[in-house]
C-alpha cells in the first residue's frame, strides 16, 4: 500500500515537479533534468538518472515514482497502425491508437475509462462510464507509445508528430488532467509537440471551451455530427444542455483568441440516411456560415448492436461535394487498422461500468432485436 502514496512524477507538468522538488527541500531546477529523463528518455527507474546524484536517487525512490499505466496488449496492423490496451487505476482498460501517415504520425489518446456522454451512435458511450483517467494516465499513454518506437535522444524525425484526444472518453469531463497531458505533450522537456499538432475533440462541453481557452492553445476539433438541434439531440445528448449557437459561440471565442489563422475542426461522422443526406449538408452550410472551419468527415464505424450503417460511397462522395461547393475544406477520415479495430468510435476497452448503461443497453437492444428480428442490427451480434 506503501507505493500509492509515492507521488507519481509521470503527470507532472514542469512547474508542477518544480514545486514537488521544493516540498522535499531541493533546487526547482531539477524538474528539467528528471522531466527530460522520463519523457525524452522513456525511464522509469531514478537509478539510471546519471546526472543525480546517488543521495537524491535515494531520496526520490523513497518518495516518489514514475508510473505508467500497465500495458495489457500492444497490437501492430497490417497498414502500420498500432493499437496498445493500458489498464489505469480503476481496474477498466483503455486503448491508445498510433496511426502513421507520410510525413507524420498521429497518436490517439484516451481521457477517460468509457464515457459519460452517451452519444447514440459511439462504442465508448455504450460501455458505460468508469473513471477519469489520471494526469500520468494520460500522459502515460504517449509515454509508452514513444518507448514502444525507441528513444533516441535529440532524434528529429520522431514518430509521433501529432496527439489527438479523440480516443475514449470526453476530455472537457476531466478537464485539469487532459490539460495537464497536453501541456506536458507541448514542453520542450516533455514532447515538443507544436500547439498547432495537438488537438482536442470535444463533443460540445460550451463552457469548458471558454475555459480551456483561458489557459492552453491547443487545436480545437468539435464533434458536430448533425446540423439542427432537433437532430444532434438525439445524436449528441449534451446538446440538450448546451444547444448549437451556444456551442458554436464558444467554439468562435476560442479560434479569434488563437489568430494566426488557425481554424476549428468540424467532425461529422455520416450514418445511413440519419445526417447524410443533401438538406444535412445544405443546414451544414448555413451554420457555419461565420465559423473558420475545416471539415472532417467520418464515415460510420459499425459496432455490434449499433443499430447505424455506414453510408454508401457514393452518399459520402456527394455529401462532401455538397460541402466543397460551398467552399468547404472537407476531408473524409479513412479508416485505418481495421484488422485490430483501432478505427474511430470502435475503441471499447474494457470499462467496469458503473453507471449499468452497458448492461441496460445490451437489454434493450436486444428486446429490439426480437421484436424485429430483420433490422439490421440483429445479424452483427
Ligand atoms: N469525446 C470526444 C472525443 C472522443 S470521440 C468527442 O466526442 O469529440 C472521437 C471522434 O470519434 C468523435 O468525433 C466521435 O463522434 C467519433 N465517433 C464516435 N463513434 C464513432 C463511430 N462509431 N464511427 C465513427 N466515428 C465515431
Ligand atoms: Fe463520449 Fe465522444 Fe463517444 Fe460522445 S462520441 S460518447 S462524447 S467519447
Amino acid at each position: 500500500m506503501n507505493e500509492t502514496t509515492k507521488a507519481n512524477l509521470l503527470g507532472l507538468t514542469q512547474p508542477q515537479l518544480e514545486s514537488f522538488f521544493e516540498s522535499i527541500g531541493e533546487k526547482r531546477f531539477r524538474a528539467g533534468q528528471v522531466m527530460k529523463w522520463i519523457h525524452h528518455f522513456g525511464v522509469d527507474d531514478f537509478d539510471a538518472m546519471s546526472n543525480i546524484g546517488k543521495a537524491l536517487r535515494e531520496k526520490l525512490k523513497a518518495c516518489a515514482e514514475i508510473r505508467g499505466p500497465e500495458v495489457v496488449s500492444q497490437d501492430i496492423s497490417g497498414d502500420g497502425t498500432r493499437k496498445w490496451v493500458v489498464r489505469v487505476t480503476s481496474g477498466s482498460c483503455v486503448e491508445t491508437v498510433y496511426i502513421p501517415q507520410a510525413g507524420r504520425g498521429t497518436l490517439c489518446v484516451s481521457s477517460q475509462a468509457g464515457c459519460s456522454l452517451d452519444c447514440s451512435f459511439c462504442s465508448t458511450g455504450k460501455q458505460g462510464f468508469n473513471s477519469d483517467l489520471t494526469a500520468a494516465e494520460i500522459i502515460g499513454q504517449v509515454w509508452i507509445a514513444n518507448k514502444s518506437f525507441g528513444t533516441v535522444p535529440g532524434k528529429i524525425d520522431r514518430a509521433i508528430t501529432n496527439v489527438v484526444m479523440m480516443g475514449m472518453g470526453e476530455p472537457l469531463m476531466n478537464f485539469d488532467n487532459a490539460v495537464a497531458a497536453m501541456q506536458i505533450m507541448m514542453d520542450d522537456l516533455g514532447y515538443g509537440i507544436s500547439k498547432r499538432k495537438v488537438t482536442l475533440s470535444t463533443s460540445g462541453v460550451a463552457p469548458m471551451i471558454d475555459e480551456l481557452g483561458k489557459i492552453i492553445d491547443v487545436s480545437l476539433a468539435l464533434s458536430l455530427h448533425a446540423p439542427n438541434d432537433e437532430l444532434r439531440n438525439r445524436l449528441v445528448p449534451i446538446n440538450r444542455k448546451y444547444p448549437l449557437a451556444q456551442v458554436l459561440d464558444a467554439c468562435r471565442r476560442y479560434i479569434s483568441r488563437l489568430g494566426e489563422k488557425r481554424v476549428l475542426t468540424v467532425e461529422y461522422t455520416l450514418l445511413k440516411d440519419v445526417n447524410d443526406q443533401p438538406e444535412h449538408a445544405a443546414q451544414m452550410v448555413e451554420l457555419l456560415r461565420d465559423v473558420p472551419c475545416k471539415i472532417n468527415l467520418i464515415p460510420f464505424n459499425p459496432f455490434p448492436l449499433s443499430g447505424y450503417e455506414r453510408p454508401s460511397n457514393n452518399a459520402i462522395r456527394r455529401f462532401q461535394d455538397l460541402l466543397h461547393k460551398a467552399g468547404h475544406n472537407v476531408t473524409v477520415r479513412t479508416t485505418r487498422g481495421e484488422d485490430i479495430d483501432a478505427a474511430c468510435g470502435q475503441l471499447v476497452g474494457q470499462v467496469m461500468d458503473r453507471t449499468r448503461r452497458s448492461e441496460r443497453y445490451i437489454a434493450v437492444r436486444r428486446i429490439g432485436d426480437e421484436a424485429a428480428p430483420s433490422s439490421g442490427a440483429a445479424d452483427r451480434t
